[in-house]
């Protein structure tokens, strides 16, 4: 059993004031003796880390601060994502890194969990196996690494995960997901009380509510005041953007979009809707098979075939009446990239739409050209 990290490192002082802050919520869920399980991936299920009565933080850094670090150790054509996060952990620069107790990855793709064999010279990880098929040998795979998960959160923190516990967890988290998902509906109105940049500033803060409990007041409270203060938008093209995970420095994308006449509507992207579209089946008597169910239906790039985010952007595009599609790639994400003709296809030929795929990572080098390209774009829709 380990000893909860409580204290702040001196290193953190000098730290810009949003920093701290962040710092200060975080070590508040530390003060409570409540473990901090860091994560990479949308596939790993936070249920497990409630039912410890703990929390799990997204540990994927979305800056350059730290690339120039990380690759001393790693190579530079590989996905930004994974070397700045990789870069934060070791510069010890993020407070949900420092404070994590546990480090959980997942067998996605190669580049992130290769870096995970050097993340665990620093910090203790487990890496579940994730299959990379929607199958049933998947799901009996996948349902065996929740299994060994609990055993590991179990044996770590010194607490038990019963059923009970599980299933109180499904029904917070259901209701966190649900929250959030009538939250960003909202853009699915013709008259849009907010820009595709504050939605997305919402849908990402939200992910640093460690109370998931608090969540769907919050959102309720914050949709009504939106809509009874704010001034409507309306008459623009409408965007969807999908690809890799988005946000931080790659926020460039929805700002070229929204200083250039259009209006995003839609993130299909990790952060965005793909895994928060479908809850996890309450009071089953089985919560990890529904669990296991759950998750491993996220229509990532990382599953072959991956029909599941066609499927999501098929609804998307129809129900939030979207005029073109932005794949969004990091740069060297072969997941993604790789995938992108089939979304190319999907949206010219399936739903007669303008797609364009852009590729970036988290410099400011690329901005001029990003604009220019969607400019571009939205004055041919
Ligand atoms: S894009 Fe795929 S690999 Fe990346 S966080 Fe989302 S689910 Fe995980
Ligand atoms: S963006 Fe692509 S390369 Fe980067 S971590 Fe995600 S799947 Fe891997």
């Amino acid at each position: 059993m380990i000893d909860i990290k409580k204290d702040l490192p001196e290193i953190f002082e000098d730290f810009a004031e949003n920093r701290q802050n962040s710092f200060l919520k975080v070590r508040e869920v530390k003060e409570n003796d409540n473990p901090l399980i860091g994560v990479f991936c949308k596939f790993f299920p936070q249920e497990l880390a409630i039912a410890i009565d703990g929390t799990a933080v997204s540990l994927c850094s979305t800056s350059d601060e730290t690339i120039a670090d990380a690759e001393k150790d790693l190579p530079r054509n590989l996905c930004p994502l994974i070397k700045s996060s990789y870069g934060f952990a070791i510069t010890d620069k993020c407070p949900f890194f420092y404070f994590s107790d546990l480090v959980v990855g997942e067998t996605t793709c190669d580049g992130k969990k290769k870096m995970y064999e050097y993340l665990a010279e620093t910090k203790p990880v487990h890496v579940m196996e994730l299959p990379n098929k929607q199958s049933k040998e998947g799901l009996v795979l996948w349902e065996k690494e929740i299994y060994k998960m609990i055993d590991v959160l179990e044996e770590y923190f010194g607490r038990k995960i019963t059923k009970e516990k599980l299933e109180e967890a499904i029904k917070i988290k259901n209701a966190e997901r649900t929250a959030v998902k009538d939250f960003y509906e909202i853009m699915k109105n013709d008259e849009i009380p907010v820009s595709g940049l504050e939605l997305w500033h919402v849908l990402n803060g939200i992910t640093f509510e460690f109370d998931k409990r608090a969540v769907p007041k919050q959102l309720k409270d914050l949709k009504e005041k939106i809509f009874s203060e704010n001034e409507k938008i309306t008459g623009k093209p409408r965007i969807l953007i999908t690809g890799c995970p988005i946000g931080g420095a790659t926020e460039k994308v929805i700002e070229a979009v929204e200083n250039h006449g259009g209006v995003v509507v839609a993130y299909e992207n990790c952060g965005g809707a793909k895994a928060i579209d479908r809850n996890v089946e309450e009071d089953t008597g089985d919560p990890i098979r529904a669990i296991a169910e759950k998750y491993i239906e996220i229509g990532c790039a990382c599953m072959s075939p991956n029909p599941n985010r066609m499927d999501l952007l098929n609804r998307i595009v129809d129900q939030y009446k979207v005029d073109g599609v932005i794949d969004m790639h990091l740069q060297a994400c072969q997941p993604f990239q790789v995938e992108s003709l089939k979304i190319k296809r999907f949206a010219n030929n399936e739903k007669n739409i303008p797609y364009i795929s852009i590729e970036t990572d988290y410099s400011q080098s690329d901005i001029g050209q990003i604009n220019t390209r969607v400019a571009a774009f939205i004055e041919m829709i």
